[in-house]
């Protein structure tokens, strides 16, 4: 089969190889791969700035079809339609394991990262990784089942949205329209939460994705101061959580000053290096900055949910979709941040 190697430590060490259909061992599925979409991680990982261990086949946002399944596999059969869950391997004794929060255990291997993943034509997963898709989602947005379970990580799980707001509340602000902002975003509005995103004047492609899955509110703070537009809205107060979605130094600042007294930043998304933070803002207006990694189980199965129920809507975020052979083209095309979502089918 072929496959997206990252083959070594360093810039760029990618190649497309032919490697070995994989065989499902006992407890394992292999899926044929239907789509995988291109990530920033994935960028970061071609910059050598997010760690692996190669050589490693790269790829973590994938949807596809069961195609042979091990011994004592019960729980998902041969045709079912799945997406897989990124923790590949976690230790199973550890605080966080027994948490559920295996996102944060420190032996985790990741899909794509520490383990092979899915930009190939076949995959390899434990049967319990394997989650079935709703039917209403088709094979290249359902790739970004794993994007959403990060953003119903970090909004319902890390910034605690997932009660309905008070009548009172403020809104929710999000930061970065790309394809991590606009799930975000769809995440909170189906909490029932009002929402604010902020752009730039290169986002003009974005914002009009947003508009397609009905969003009204969004600044270009190019164009709009968004702390004299955000304090208009909530009367000075600020906004209870700011989602920093744009993995953009001063895109963190501006979440930093748009958050409320005693609010809250999540930051989802990568930097690849040091970020100047304003922190004596955090500490003068006690607001509390937190990461949000990867996905929980939970947030797969709220995910799994949102997409079910067409609360969360995939499609529009797509807006490449490449063969396989054609990667370093969608990789550029992701580094643009032009529009939505770059897709990689595997085709024959
Ligand atoms: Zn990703
Ligand atoms: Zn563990």
């Amino acid at each position: 089969m072929k496959a997206l190697v990252k083959y070594a430590l360093g810039k760029g060490n990618l190649e497309l190889r032919d490697l070995p259909d994989p065989v499902p061992g006992p407890g394992e599925v292999v899926m044929r791969v239907a789509a995988t979409g291109v990530c920033g991680t994935d960028l970061h990982v071609e910059d050598d700035e997010y760690v692996v261990v190669p050589p490693v086949t790269i790829g973590h946002e994938t949807s596809g079809r069961v195609v042979a399944t091990g011994p004592g596999v019960s729980s998902i059969a041969i045709g079912d339609r799945v997406t897989a869950m990124t923790t590949m391997w976690s230790c199973g004794t550890c605080d966080a394991c027994h948490a559920g929060e295996l996102n944060r255990c420190p032996e985790r291997h990741g899909l794509g990262a520490q383990a092979d993943g899915a930009f190939a034509t076949y995959l390899r997963v434990p049967a319990a990784n394997a989650l079935r898709l709703p039917d209403n989602v088709a094979d290249e947005p359902a790739s970004l089942t794993e994007p959403l379970a990060c953003c119903t990580r970090a909004v319902l799980e890390v910034g605690n949205l997932g009660a309905p707001p008070h009548p009172s509340s403020a809104p929710v602000v999000v930061s970065g329209p790309g394809p991590i902002g606009l799930l975000c975003a769809q995440v909170a509005r189906a909490a029932g939460h009002r929402v604010i995103i902020l752009g730039t004047g290169a986002d003009t492609a974005r914002f009009a994705i947003a508009r397609t899955l009905g969003f009204e509110e969004l600044i270009d703070v190019t164009a709009t101061d968004p702390v004299g537009a955000i304090n208009d809205r909530t009367g000075g107060k600020g906004v209870p959580v700011v989602i920093e979605a744009a993995g953009a130094a001063p895109s963190l600042a501006t979440a930093i000053e748009l958050a409320m007294r005693g609010g809250t930043v999540v930051q989802i998304g990568l930097y690849g290096r040091p970020v100047p933070v304003p922190v004596d803002r955090l500490v003068i207006r006690e607001v509390t900055l937190r990461g949000s990694f990867a996905s929980t189980p939970s947030s797969w199965r709220s995910a799994l949910d949102l997409m079910a129920t067409g609360a969360v809507d995939l499609a529009p975020l797509v807006s490449l979709v490449l063969p396989l052979r054609d990667w370093a083209t969608g990789f550029a095309a992701a580094r643009t941040k032009a529009a939505g979502k770059v897709v990689l089918v595997p085709g024959d």
